[in-house]
């Protein structure tokens, strides 16, 4: 996969993206990054992306102009799924980052400001929101996203099962882990873990999941397709 963004702040990207998972993922050639300097496609001495806004109010707004033509230069040789991150875009999710794995090549778009003159919107194919707040640019949800996606690239992670049980895949959250040692601070860990009985191993982890998602987020419950009789067993093992 090729992922290119398209911001005032490239520079923020550098360690990101040259660190940990991500970094591997380069060195290995399952991903390829392009951080692309929207200040590049202006004309005049000052580099300006920005200008007032119509209307009035505080604030500056991203010219259209930049974004255009920068969009002209970038996808005149090959497609692209094109992403503006906006507050009022879609909220973002395991299931999207699901589909986004599934291109060849993403440019991200990231504001900054006030946000895009409007007209910029129409050139994107997915207008993507990291949740209800607003941060002060584009560049942290770009890395948010190109994180999550990466991560679902094949053989990025050690082992392509680890995303298999990850909370959301399945509509669950993840069944708690432990690691050693066995007793800390007078906790435990569950037996089952310890006794080596995978079938056992697998129905705890089944049942803690339910159970975890049920505590913490009811409302993905609801939508996992789970039967009530499935729910009802796990809560009343518990
Ligand atoms: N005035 C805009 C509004 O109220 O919708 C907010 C602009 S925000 C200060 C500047 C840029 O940060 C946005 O253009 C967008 O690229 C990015 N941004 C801010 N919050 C975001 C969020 N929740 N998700 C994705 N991008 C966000």
């Amino acid at each position: 996969m090729r992922i290119e963004t398209l911001s005032i702040f490239p520079e923020m990207f550098e360690t990101v993206m040259a660190t940990s998972i991500l970094g591997r993922a380069r060195q290995r050639g399952a991903l390829e990054y392009v951080g692309h300097d929207l200040r590049n496609w202006t004309h005049d001495n000052h580099r300006t992306v920005d200008d007032e806004i119509y209307g009035g109010g505080p604030g500056q707004l991203l010219k259209p102009e930049p974004v255009y033509e920068a969009l002209d230069d970038l996808l005149k040789d090959a497609p692209a799924t094109v992403i503006i991150f906006t507050p009022g875009g879609e909220p973002f999710n395991q299931a999207m980052a699901e589909e986004l794995a599934c291109a060849q090549r993403l440019l991200m778009i990231c504001g900054r400001y006030e946000g895009f003159d409007e007209r910029v919107y129409s050139l994107a194919h997915r207008q993507i929101s990291l949740g209800d707040y607003v941060l002060t640019g584009g560049e942290l949800a770009a890395m948010v996203v190109s994180d999550a996606v990466c991560r679902l690239l094949p053989g990025v992670l050690g082992s392509d099962l680890s995303i298999v049980d990850d909370s959301f895949s399945q509509g669950l959250l993840e069944y708690p882990q432990y690691t050693r040692p066995e007793t800390y601070r007078g906790q435990q860990v569950p037996e089952v873990l310890l006794s080596g009985n995978h079938a056992a191993i697998d129905k705890w982890r089944r049942k803690m999941s339910i159970i975890k998602t049920a505590e913490l987020r009811p409302d993905l419950l609801a939508a996992s397709g789970l039967s009530e009789a499935e729910i009802q067993k796990a809560l009343e093992e518990e």
